[in-house]
């Protein structure tokens, strides 16, 4: 679904930092690890929220 707007465990905001990761990622063309430092993500807890997130809003959404 959508990316979670804080995180889990320590509940920093890292939604603000979704789209750009996204972005810069989405085919291998840059590496997560350095543009999660680049955003400033630093503990593992949220960098594991955008790592480990698949974005499934717009695939489920026409059937609700
Ligand atoms: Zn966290």
């Amino acid at each position: 679904m959508m990316v979670p707007v804080r995180c889990f465990t320590c509940g920093n905001v890292v939604s603000e930092h979704w789209e750009e990761f996204e972005n810069r990622t989405r085919e291998g063309e840059e590496d997560p690890q350095q543009v999660l430092d680049e955003l400033g993500v630093e503990r593992y807890c949220c960098r594991r929220m955008l790592v480990s997130h698949v974005d499934l809003v717009d695939v489920v959404s026409p059937y609700q």
